[in-house]
């Protein structure tokens, strides 16, 4: 095994079975569909996690396929001392003659003798690790036995054996939550934000909060020294709609998680905050006195984008999780025509807020066969297609335009001082689009 500074691939697609239909949510019809799919491995989510969690390091133990993924996805960091790097498990590894575990302690030895920084030390399973089955959560036990106090040593998988880019995320989260210390005794609820935000949109956020008379307390925070507790009087609010499994977590140590759609636009942002107000008691002058500025500002930045968006079609391929509040963003605040919105699974529990406020007899559909997905987009012409990269070039090719899922998740995106900005980055296809075929007219 040997450790390698980071790099990038496109994922096999994963193939499953069947395709079948059924009745939706509400009004909502929901296509669910098990096919071929085009979508990236958690392990991407490496790239907005090292750069939120300063102090943390991701270890990949995978193969150079996966080395390949996040050196090319995190570019430029190649020049910088990296947050992550790849053990490779290689062929004497993949033959048995060596111990997989001793090779790992060697790799981790080394890694954190150079790096004092490194409170907290992420292993995180691929699919060669997990098809090798080697128990990362036995070696990061171990690990934490050896390193404690100075490092804590945690483990998730990453592998992209079934799951979609985003999940990264809530299994990075899912496992440090164990870690987030005992709530202390309080007079009365606590707010938490769950889910990775750019820093710029975490400070909007406090402030927002700060101006309501509320302290906001970020989940994964800056620092691992800086973890919010947690218990029966916390309330979080998810930031992500893909954050399943780290929701169950902290309601299993108590935390209660507020419904609300998610911080998208002006509405979404609008409703997310007030949910947090409420269950902390913030009375409706002082929300409104809080919000009214921003939330002006946005409405201006969102009227200008609406000019060009309005009463387009958008297709939604399914990739980041994102698709539903983004879908409900552009239909009810830059009336866009929602053709059909695909998303790889659909929590029906942590959407409804979402849900509800999608058109009566929106296409929803959940999972993927991307060839039967494919025709339907194709039959339909969309102004505008929301897919992978995967997909991106042949649909380009085929005279469609296209926009990058992965670019919602890489780009701040929530928040009031963010929704004109998160608007653009659907006019901007279709604005190249038009430019592309003005010169094609004038050669
Ligand atoms: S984890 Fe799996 S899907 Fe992701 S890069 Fe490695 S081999 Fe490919």
């Amino acid at each position: 095994m040997s450790a390698v500074p980071q790099a990038a691939s496109r994922i096999p697609p994963i193939v499953a079975a069947s395709s079948s239909a059924s009745a939706g949510c509400g009004d909502a019809p929901v296509l669910r569909e098990r096919g071929q799919r085009e979508v990236f491995c958690g392990l991407t989510g490496i790239i907005w996690l090292h750069r939120k969690m300063q102090d943390a390091f991701f270890l990949v133990v995978g193969s150079r396929t996966c080395a390949h993924l996040i050196q090319s996805a995190a570019g430029v960091m190649i020049f910088a001392e990296p947050r992550f790097a790849t053990a490779i498990i290689d062929e004497r590894d993949l033959a048995g003659l060596a111990d997989v575990h001793d090779e790992l302690d060697r790799v981790v030895a080394r890694l954190l003798e150079r790096r004092p920084d490194i409170r907290t030390l992420f292993l995180v399973g691929s699919c060669p690790s997990e098809v090798i089955k080697l128990d990362l959560s036995r070696a990061a036990e171990r690990l934490t036995r050896d390193y404690m106090p100075r490092v804590r040593v945690l483990n998730y998988s990453g592998s992209g054996i079934e799951t979609t880019f985003t999940q990264g995320e809530d299994a990075c989260l899912a496992a440090l939550v164990p870690t987030l210390p005992r709530e202390t005794e309080r007079d009365g609820p606590t707010l938490m934000i769950v889910g990775t935000l750019a820093d710029v949109v975490e400070d909007q956020f406090a402030r927002l909060f700060a101006s309501m008379g509320v302290e906001a307390r970020f989940f994964p925070p800056r620092l691992s020294r800086a973890l919010p507790d947690v218990g029966p009087a916390t309330r979080f609010l998810l930031a992500q709609p893909f954050l399943a499994d780290t929701a169950r977590a902290l309601e299993e140590r108590g935390a209660v998680r507020l419904a609300a759609p998610f911080p998208l636009g002006s509405e979404g942002t609008t409703r997310w905050l007030k949910a947090g107000a409420d269950a902390t008691g913030v009375a409706d002058d002082v929300f409104e006195r809080a919000v009214d500025g921003s939330r002006n500002r946005a409405a201006t930045s969102i009227a200008r984008q609406r000019l060009q968006l309005a009463d387009r079609s958008i297709f939604f391929f399914p990739d980041s999780q994102l698709e539903i509040p983004l879908a409900r963003f552009l239909s009810r605040e830059l009336g866009m025509r929602l053709v059909e919105v695909g998303t790889p699974y659909l929590h029906r529990q942590h959407l409804a807020d979402e849900l509800a406020l999608l058109p009566a007899g929106t296409s929803i559909s959940e999972g993927q066969d991307v060839e039967r997905q494919l025709d339907r987009c194709r039959a339909a012409r969309p102004d505008l297609v929301v897919c992978g990269l995967g997909l991106a070039n042949p649909l380009e090719a085929e005279g469609m335009t296209t926009k990058w899922a992965i670019e919602l998740v890489f780009t701040p995106i929530q928040g009031y001082d963010q929704a004109g900005d998160l608007a653009a980055l659907f006019t901007r296809p279709l604005d190249r689009r038009g430019r592309l075929s003005g010169d094609r007219l004038v050669a």
